[in-house]
């Protein structure tokens, strides 16, 4: 999985534990690569209880990591990536419409 912000790739550590940060943003589970984690406007989701962002999402909850706490997602984050059919571009029917009676003769 990429950095969520830069899209760098994660490169496996040579020893020890990777520098990447594991966070939740949004109530998807992201990583955060070495240098993003400067920033200071990552907007990751925090715990409600004690603020920590260390938070994991897994299976429709995020649980803190600080502190234990646990609470729902949102029911849309369950679904997934929120597909909605894309909207009919306005005016096509008139403009079909249009050109049937332009082929009819109707103008
Ligand atoms: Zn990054
Ligand atoms: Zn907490």
């Amino acid at each position: 999985m990429p950095c969520y912000r830069c899209g760098a790739r994660q490169t496996d550590p040579v020893r020890g534990a990777s520098p990447w940060q594991r966070g939740v943003r949004h109530e998807t589970q992201v990583l955060i690569c070495p240098d993003c984690q400067r920033l200071h406007d990552l907007d990751l989701d925090s715990c409600a209880a004690c603020g920590s962002v260390a938070l994991i999402c897994r299976l429709g909850e995020v649980e803190c990591r600080s502190c234990g706490d646990v609470r729902l997602a949102r029911s849309d984050a369950l679904a997934g990536s929120p597909v909605s059919p894309p909207p009919s571009p306005p005016g096509l029917s008139a403009e079909v419409e249009a050109a049937l009676n332009r082929v009819l003769g109707r103008t």
